[in-house]
């Protein structure tokens, strides 16, 4: 029997739910139960009526998946993949930055682990960053630990937002060089980015979409051909939503390598023998639910 009759097989007889990842590779895509960016995984992850939450992506989501669903059984196909930007800040510096500006709230993006979620006021995603700061009760905001989601958000606002100087090493890489090379070479593409693109690619990009926005746009959208700023796993499904529509990266495709760990014997064994549970302390889990569930109100 192959690995996806495997699996399949395993999470029926287990109550088992598959939450995958946009970046994950074409072999995972193909076999979630349900497939999104980080808010529509952590609302997934909330409602599922599974026992098993099996987390295809990196440590800081399965972690949001155990935190609003403490009660089930979160696994993670391979520990190991984490998010560098994620681990960019600590909640050390969160404090310290609190005692610097104590008229502050803390708004942390999703993309961090969950010792910093619990030191916060909300979180946010790459979708709704700019709603959550707009609703925010607060006129000054620290804003951790993506410097250029963050200075995104600021083209929205007047609040004084507080950045710290973390990013994503696979958004930050795309250059303004490359998008210019791009568009010269594809003039008829529409150019999507995500909100993790430096300011100099985000200032000439058609549109700035969450990876569940670029999904939305490109299915809507009249234009046949599109540019894409992000992750390339993403251009997998942009692929197979939309196969009268070409989708192409912008330059060298970009690839988070944390993301490709995950393969399918790891989500057959992961599920086999329940492993690589995730554990959070009950105190770590109560205070970051707080920021995750404000986060939620602004879906
Ligand atoms: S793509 Fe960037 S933000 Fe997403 S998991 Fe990889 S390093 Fe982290």
């Amino acid at each position: 029997m192959n690995y996806v009759k495997k699996i399949y097989k395993l999470k029926d007889k287990k109550n088992a739910v598959i939450l995958v990842h946009n970046y994950q590779s074409g072999e995972i895509q193909d076999i979630g139960d349900y497939l999104g960016d980080s808010l529509g995984l952590s609302q997934q992850a909330k409602s599922t009526k599974a026992e098993i939450i099996v987390f295809c992506g990196v440590k800081f989501m399965a972690e949001t998946a155990k935190i609003l669903s403490p009660e089930k059984k979160v696994l993670m196909p391979r520990k190991e993949a984490g998010c560098p930007m994620a681990n960019m800040v600590t909640p050390e510096d969160v404090l310290a930055l609190r005692k610097k500006h104590p008229n502050a709230k803390v708004v942390s993006y999703v993309n961090t682990n969950a010792d910093v979620k619990a030191v916060s006021d909300v979180c946010c995603t790459s979708a709704n960053a700019v709603e959550v700061v707009k609703n925010i009760d607060s006129d000054e905001i620290i804003f951790v630990p993506d410097k250029n989601l963050g200075s995104y958000v600021k083209r929205f606002t007047d609040k004084k937002i507080i950045l710290w100087d973390g990013y994503c090493y696979v958004h930050n890489n795309i250059s303004k060089e490359d998008v210019l090379f791009a568009k010269k070479k594809y003039p008829e593409a529409l150019l999507l980015v995500h909100p993790e693109c430096s300011p100099t690619v985000i200032d000439i990009a058609d549109e700035v979409l969450s990876t569940s926005g670029m999904l939305k746009f490109a299915k809507k959208s009249r234009a046949k051909k599109f540019l894409i700023g992000t992750e390339e796993g993403i251009l997998y499904r942009l692929k197979k939503e939309n196969p009268e529509k070409v989708f192409y990266n912008v330059g060298t495709p970009r690839v988070c390598s944390d993301m490709k760990l995950t393969h399918l014997e790891d989500v057959y064994l992961a599920l086999k023998e329940e492993k690589n549970e995730i554990t959070l302390s009950k105190d770590i889990i109560s205070a970051s639910q707080k920021a995750l569930e404000e986060m939620l109100k602004y879906v």
